[in-house]
C-alpha cells in the first residue's frame, strides 16, 4: 500500500531535509510546499503585486504554473518558465512569504494543486498545514520541532554555503517572527494535527529523524 506521509511543523525543522530521504527511501514523490508559497511571492514581487492583496493574488494564480524537476542534489522550481529554485531562498522572499501565505486566494489554489499532486501515488508532503489541512486522511503525520537556536545555526550554515551572512541573531528574531505569523493566521495556521506524532529533532541527527520516520511509517 502507499501511503501519505505529512511533515509539518515551524520554519528551518529540517522538514525538507528529513522529507526528501525518506521518500528516496520509499520510491515516493517528494512534495516540498513551502517552494510553492515562495514561488508564488518570488512572482508577486516581480510583478510588483502587493504581498496582502487577495484580489491581486488571486489573478496572478490562474496565470502562473509551478513546477518541480528532478535536480542533482535538490529539485528545480519554475515559475512557468522561469528557474527559481535559489530566488526563492534569498531573504527578500523568506522574509515576505508568511504575508502571501496568508491570503485565502493563494491557500485556495495551492491546496488544490497540492491534493492533485498527492493522488499521483506515495507521497511525502512537508509544509505547515498538510496533516492538518491539505491531506487530513494520511496515514503517517509528522509534526516537527526544534528549539529556536539550534534552527538559526542550522539556517546559519546553509547560508554560509550560499555566501548569505545575515547574523545568527538576526535568523533568530527572523524564525520567530515567520513562526508568529504562520501560526496566527485565520486560514490553516500552523498547528500540529491531534493525530500527528511530534518529534523533537534538537539534539538528534538527520539519520536518526529519518529512521524514527520510517519506524512509524511501517507499523
Ligand atoms: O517551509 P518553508 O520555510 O519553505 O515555507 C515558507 C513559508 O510558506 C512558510 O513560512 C509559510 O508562510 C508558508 N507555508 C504555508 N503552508 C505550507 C507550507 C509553507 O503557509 N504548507
Amino acid at each position: 500500500e502507499k501511503l501519505q506521509i505529512a511533515i509539518d511543523g515551524p520554519a528551518s525543522a529540517g522538514k525538507s531535509t528529513v522529507a526528501k530521504l525518506v521518500a528516496t527511501k520509499l520510491g515516493y514523490i517528494y512534495c516540498d510546499t513551502g517552494a510553492m508559497y515562495r514561488a508564488v511571492t518570488f512572482a508577486a514581487r516581480k510583478k510588483g503585486i502587493p504581498f496582502d492583496d487577495n484580489q491581486k493574488l488571486s489573478e496572478l494564480m490562474k496565470e502562473i504554473q509551478i513546477t518541480f524537476l528532478p535536480g542533482e542534489n535538490e529539485q528545480k522550481v519554475f515559475v512557468n518558465d522561469e528557474e527559481v529554485t535559489q530566488a526563492i531562498r534569498q531573504p527578500e522572499i523568506t522574509n515576505n512569504v508568511s504575508a502571501v501565505a496568508a491570503q485565502p486566494s493563494v491557500r485556495e489554489s495551492l491546496t488544490n494543486r497540492q491534493q492533485e499532486i498527492a493522488a499521483q501515488g506515495g507521497i511525502v508532503m512537508d509544509g505547515r498545514d498538510i496533516g492538518t489541512t491539505v491531506l487530513p486522511n494520511a496515514q503517517v503525520k509528522i509534526f516537527l520541532i526544534a528549539s529556536v537556536h539550534q534552527r538559526a545555526v542550522r539556517r546559519f550554515k546553509e547560508n554560509q554555503e550560499k555566501g548569505i551572512n545575515t547574523p545568527l541573531e538576526v535568523l533568530e528574531e527572523e524564525i520567530k517572527l515567520r513562526d508568529y505569523k504562520d501560526s496566527h493566521r485565520e486560514i490553516s495556521p500552523l498547528t500540529k494535527a491531534a493525530d500527528a506524532i511530534e518529534l523533537d529533532t534538537t539534539s538528534l541527527t538527520i539519520e536518526e529523524v529519518v529512521n524514527q520516520i520510517m519506524k512509524i511509517a511501517k507499523k
